[in-house]
């Protein structure tokens, strides 16, 4: 079970391009890797300072059992007490994929209700596939960004039969474009970008975006979706 904590990204460098590398001293994303990455699941790992509304991701709802078992011993990332943690209901949204109202993450309660010792806040656990403040699931963002390299936003709006408006499908490429420097920094604390392009984007433009999804993709050369797999690994959205 691979249950992360949201977190958010560490340095970010300037839009279009890649950091300069730096001494093996200093590391480029620190706050993103887990102490093992991938293997102890539920967990913050130790020296983790999470603040704010915090954020886990899990593939799907088979692992609710053993995440239930895991937050017996899990400390709450607010207050770090043990033992506190319950199920606390859900966060809905619209699902493009469904075409309706699907669930999209948990909610975790920190308990301080009948005498439990817990702090009383809330984090949500989200499924791996879905993306805060979208309705497009991991998986249409990947197609959607793909076909926009391949054929143009226009064609790759038209090929994802999506209900979202235009306008609203021009916003979320716009936002990948802003978190593209963010995203860079993050794959690059995880292995090297792919010396050569899988196949050049048909508008120069898109150069910078290709090398990110191609970065994305080398990065997690096993999964179905490389989003949803950068999501759960990274404990942070790709947008
Ligand atoms: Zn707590």
């Amino acid at each position: 079970m691979d249950l992360l904590l949201h977190r958010e990204f560490g340095k970010t460098s300037p839009p279009g391009t890649y950091p300069a590398p730096r001494s093996k001293d200093e590391e480029i994303v620190p706050r993103l890797y887990p102490a093992h990455p991938g293997k102890t699941g539920f967990s913050w790992g130790a020296g983790y300072c999470p603040v704010g509304d915090e954020r886990w991701f899990f593939r799907g709802d088979d692992e609710r059992p053993a995440i239930a078992e895991q937050m017996k011993q899990t400390p709450c990332p607010h207050c770090k007490v043990v033992g506190a943690l319950i199920w606390h209901g859900f966060l809905y949204g619209f699902d493009e994929s469904r075409g309706q109202i699907t669930e999209r993450a948990r909610r975790i309660f920190c308990s301080n209700r009948n005498a439990r010792p817990g702090c009383g806040r809330t984090f949500s656990v989200w499924f791996a596939d879905k993306i805060r403040r979208l309705s497009l699931t991991a998986g249409a963002l990947w197609r959607f960004l793909q076909g926009v390299l391949a054929d143009g936003i226009v064609a790759a709006i038209r090929a994802l039969k999506s209900p979202l408006s235009d306008r609203t499908m021009h916003r979320i490429w716009k936002r990948f474009d802003r978190a593209q420097s963010k995203i860079r920094t993050a794959l690059l604390g995880r292995c090297p970008p792919p010396e050569s392009l899988p196949r050049p984007p048909t508008n120069p433009k898109y150069q910078a975006a290709a090398q990110v999804l191609a970065h994305l993709q080398a990065a997690f050369p096993d999964a179905n979706c490389p989003i949803a797999e950068f999501q759960r690994t990274m404990r942070t959205f790709l947008i």
